[in-house]
């Protein structure tokens, strides 16, 4: 009997329910072939730490015994506690592995071997998929920073005079990323608001949500060499969501004239799988109309040169079960392909594990707002002690299919 099922079943039907083999899913499950999302998870059988697996359905494959058992030519990437090792190896090496993964779990001959090797999602615990190298976060919505640019600066112009001109971002603090369902514990700062005498010092009154998709860089860049739109896909190497809290009392005070820092730098919450980018292809679409013309290094106006790279991925918000909104992907301004130009156009370089977020993604309609500062006209209320905020996300795969993205969720401590 497989070491992970439950007692008193049959080996015949196990590991799946109602004698279902978990190689076969659901019709339209959003977690299928086509999909194949990286996470590292343990279980009871091997708690000490985490290995690589891959979501199908409502079960994680263990990679590196699946590597071992079929003799991969791979199996030294594959048995770390990170994906580092197989995010460093770059593109052709990414493809080889999810070759190799679609084999194993869609190749018939193959199931005697492969179905003792999933084990139920529910019983598994997932960690930070990665170790996290740098963090920036952009500001890519024009919806967005319209949106904040009335509520922190009522009197002048909504958006600031370069936003058309580069995609605008700051550094964040790669060291408390968390994996979705961590707590996220209320930070305490100074605050003040403009008609108060002297700042005070307290926990954040004004604990704000940003729902954002992030990407996962692979293959490091060398410094002092800029990283083109059109190699974009050589370097990354999936997609997350994210939400980055923030704590919009003490951001007001602190965010001039360099940005936001501890506002935002005491918690990100990360999904625990990673989305190929190979697994998006059927979601990719042109980003909306530019405005402005744009330097050359940022041009993405023709599609014979740049691929088109806006992505069609539809995010929902819920606060308690609740759904508040469902913000749009599709309407982002700056695509990641730009994010990661202007990143490094300067010679900055790539680190594997370097993790850039879009900016809160918000579309042009009420319901599609990814912050509470938005969606309540910066007025509150904000999250309380308690709430729990889960994002989840699909987009469209082949053949109608659809890609379901890892949610993030968290609960806010006192
Ligand atoms: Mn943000």
């Amino acid at each position: 009997m497989p070491e992970h099922t439950p007692q008193g079943q049959s080996p015949q039907s196990a590991p799946g329910s109602n004698g279902r083999s978990p190689l076969d899913l659901p019709e339209g499950d959003p977690f299928g072939p086509g999909n194949l999302p990286y996470g590292i998870f343990s279980t009871v059988d091997f708690p000490d730490h985490g290995r690589i697996g891959v979501r199908y359905g409502e079960y994680v494959l263990d990679v590196p015994t699946a590597a071992r058992t079929f003799d991969s030519v791979y199996q030294d990437l594959l048995g770390g506690d990170t994906l580092n090792a197989l995010m460093s190896a770059g593109r052709p090496v990414w493809q080889g592995v999810r070759a190799e993964l679609t084999g194993w779990l869609t190749d018939p001959a193959h199931r005697a071997a492969v179905e003792p090797l999933l084990h139920p999602l529910a019983e598994a615990t997932l960690h930070l998929p990665f170790e996290v190298a740098d963090y920036v976060d952009f500001y890519a919505s024009e919806h967005h920073a319209t949106n904040v640019g009335k509520i922190f600066r009522p009197d002048g112009d909504a958006l600031t005079p370069n936003w058309k001109h580069l995609p605008i971002g700051y550094h964040g603090r790669a060291g408390t990323v968390v994996v979705s369902g961590t707590p996220v514990v209320r930070p305490s700062g100074q605050r003040k608001a403009p008609a108060d005498p002297a700042p005070v010092f307290g926990p954040s009154q004004r604990l704000d949500i940003e729902a954002e998709v992030a990407f996962v860089v692979g293959a490091p860049s060398v410094q002092g060499r800029a990283v083109p739109q059109r190699d974009f896909r050589e370097h990354v190497f999936g997609v997350c969501l994210l939400n980055d809290w923030s704590a919009r009392d003490l951001q007001a005070w602190e965010y001039v004239p360099l940005g936001p820092f501890l506002g935002k730098s005491f918690a990100t919450s990360l999904s625990a799988w990673v989305t190929p980018l190979d697994a998006l292809d059927a979601a990719r679409i042109s980003p909306p109309p530019r405005d402005h013309a744009l330097l050359p290094y940022l041009d993405d106006s023709d599609p014979e040169v740049i691929e088109p790279a806006g992505l069609d991925i539809r995010i929902s918000v819920s606060v308690n079960g609740e759904t508040i909104a469902e913000p749009p992907f599709s309407a982002m301004y700056w695509t990641a392909a730009q994010q990661l130009a202007h990143m490094t156009v300067n010679g900055a370089s790539l680190r594997t594990g370097d993790l850039f977020a879009s900016g809160t993604v918000s579309g042009p309609e009420p319901d599609q707002l990814g912050s509470l500062l938005e969606i309540t006209g910066g007025k509150g209320p904000y999250l309380q002690d308690g709430d729990e905020v889960v994002l989840t996300a699909w987009a469209p795969g082949p053949d109608g299919s659809r890609i379901g993205m890892g949610e993030v969720a968290g609960r806010v401590t006192a």
